[in-house]
Formats: structure tokens, C-alpha cells, sequence
């Protein structure tokens, strides 16, 4: 019997679960090896099932989510979260800094049919997860990698230096050094291939923080670079912001202590 696979989604934009889809030919050789029991995006529906792998796509942001992924850890052997939503919040984490009930009322016409939590947790706040992959959205490639590691019966392998090694190994002149741009890389997870920086551009940290990484120290040289604290502030509370050293850094810039309750 073929292992069985799920992709679920919690609150979040789908593009992980896009990125996923657009493997291409990779897809379609992994359809031959696991059968894909639930996947809404691509047409396979069936929510409840048990499953040997479950990828997670998106954060905890309404009482219903919670719930969910309660029977969906019940159901699955392993747990694989794919993207910046699922691994710390997402943007919509953003509501951690402002009034969610304001926030809702100004969007919404009638509010009061909205159900939403004042947080945007990542899935690991709530169960068990098995491996993380970060990024806004996932590497494609990465995701079918953890897929063959597992049906390898191997660990799947997460790489965890920064983003600053991929860029080196690509030849890229670091923007940083030589046009003082506010590059995240020293202090961000390798993997998404230093898309940024390959085209000139600093990188925003969307693959998250990087182990045993010191966000302090490289705000400290942004100030340097003529960034006012709040702007630094920003750089950490953002795709990431419930990281814990990206939100204790960017707590500490914007000079203020937030209670991720
Ligand atoms: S991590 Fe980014 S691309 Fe993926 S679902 Fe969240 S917002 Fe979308
Ligand atoms: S451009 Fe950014 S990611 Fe590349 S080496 Fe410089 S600081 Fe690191
Ligand atoms: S360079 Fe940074 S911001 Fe750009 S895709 Fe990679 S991790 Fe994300």
C-alpha cells in the first residue's frame, strides 16, 4: 500500500500549497509513490483522513483552527509544516501589535459574523510538528526532498546555516558590503536559492531566522547604517514576527515588551 499524504490549510494565502503544485514533473513521479488523500488545491478532498504524512500550510487564527489541527495531529504519523505562516504566524501575526477588534471592524461591514482570535500562531504552538520548512512561500523542491527522505525512512535533512553561505556559493556581490543595504541574510535560514540578493536587492529574511543567529548585533549595524529603530523594528516584526529571536529583537528596537498571548 502506498504511503498516504495530506496538504491541509489554515489561515494563510495558499501559495505554499501553489508552490507545491507547480513542481511539475517532480509532482507528477510523486503521484506514483504516495497517494494524495486530501490536497483541495489540486481537487482531492477529504479532510479527516489518516494520513502517514501531513503538510500544514498556514497559521492558528480563529477558535475552529484550533480545533483542527487538534484531529489532524490525531490522524497523522508525522507532522511537516511548509511556510512562514505555519512556522511563526505570517503577516496576518501582525495583529499581535494592534487592536484585532478595530482592525476587524474596519475591513469588515458586519463584523460580528467574524470569528477570528486576536492571535496568528504558528502550528508548533499547538501540537506536536515534525519538521519545519520556512519560506514565503516554501521552495518547492525542499518539500519533495522531506517527501523522499520519509519514504526513504530517512530524516529529513533542514538545513540551518544562513543565507549569506547560499549567496557566496552563488558568486553574488554582497549588498550589504558594498551599497549598505539592510541585508536580513547574515541572520536568515538558508534555501530559497539567495533569490534577493542574486538580483541586487537585500534580502527580507522570508525563510526566517537562521540557528543560533544575533539579530540584536546586525540591528545594531543597520543603526549604524542610518536605520531609526523603528525601521529595524520592522525588519524583524514582519513574515516572521513570532519567531522568538526575530520578535525578542524587534520588540527590543521598537523599545517596546509584547505579550505573544
Ligand atoms: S508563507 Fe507566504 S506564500 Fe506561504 S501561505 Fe503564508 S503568506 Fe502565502
Ligand atoms: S548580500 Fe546579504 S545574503 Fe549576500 S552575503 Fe551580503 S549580507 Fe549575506
Ligand atoms: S533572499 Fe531572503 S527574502 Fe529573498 S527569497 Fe531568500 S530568504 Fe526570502
Amino acid at each position: 500500500m502506498k504511503p498516504r499524504v495530506a496538504v491541509h490549510k489554515f489561515t494563510s494565502c495558499d501559495g505554499c500549497q501553489l508552490a507545491f503544485l507547480n513542481s511539475g514533473e517532480a509532482l507528477l513521479t510523486l503521484s506514483d509513490l504516495v497517494d494524495m488523500v486530501h490536497f483541495s488545491e489540486a481537487g482531492a478532498v477529504e479532510l479527516d483522513a489518516q494520513v502517514d504524512i501531513a503538510f500544514v500550510e498556514g497559521s492558528i487564527s480563529t477558535p475552529d483552527e484550533e480545533q483542527r489541527i487538534k484531529k489532524i495531529r490525531e490522524n497523522s504519523q508525522f507532522i511537516i509544516t511548509i511556510g512562514a505562516c505555519a512556522t511563526a504566524g505570517g503577516i496576518q501575526a501582525l495583529r499581535h501589535f494592534a487592536n484585532t477588534k478595530e482592525w476587524v471592524s474596519s475591513i469588515y461591514a458586519s463584523p460580528e459574523y467574524i470569528h477570528s482570535l486576536n492571535t496568528s500562531t504558528p502550528i508548533a504552538s499547538h501540537v506536536k510538528v515534525d519538521w519545519e520548512l520556512w519560506g514565503c512561500p516554501v521552495n518547492s523542491s525542499q518539500v519533495l526532498e522531506a517527501i523522499r527522505s520519509l519514504l526513504s525512512n530517512a530524516t529529513p535533512r533542514i538545513k540551518q546555516d544562513s543565507e549569506c553561505m547560499e549567496c557566496k556559493r552563488k558568486g553574488n556581490i554582497c549588498v550589504l558590503v558594498t551599497q549598505k543595504q539592510p541585508c536580513m541574510g547574515p541572520v536568515t535560514k538558508l534555501g530559497c536559492g539567495s533569490l534577493c540578493p542574486t538580483v541586487g536587492r537585500g534580502c527580507y529574511a522570508c525563510y526566517g531566522p537562521k540557528e543560533n543567529s544575533n539579530p540584536q548585533s546586525l540591528g545594531n549595524w543597520f543603526e549604524q547604517l542610518g536605520l531609526t529603530r523603528e525601521a529595524i523594528a520592522q525588519k524583524f516584526l514582519h513574515i516572521n514576527n513570532q519567531a522568538p529571536v526575530f520578535n525578542k529583537a524587534g520588540t527590543y528596537f521598537k523599545g517596546i515588551k509584547i505579550s505573544n498571548e
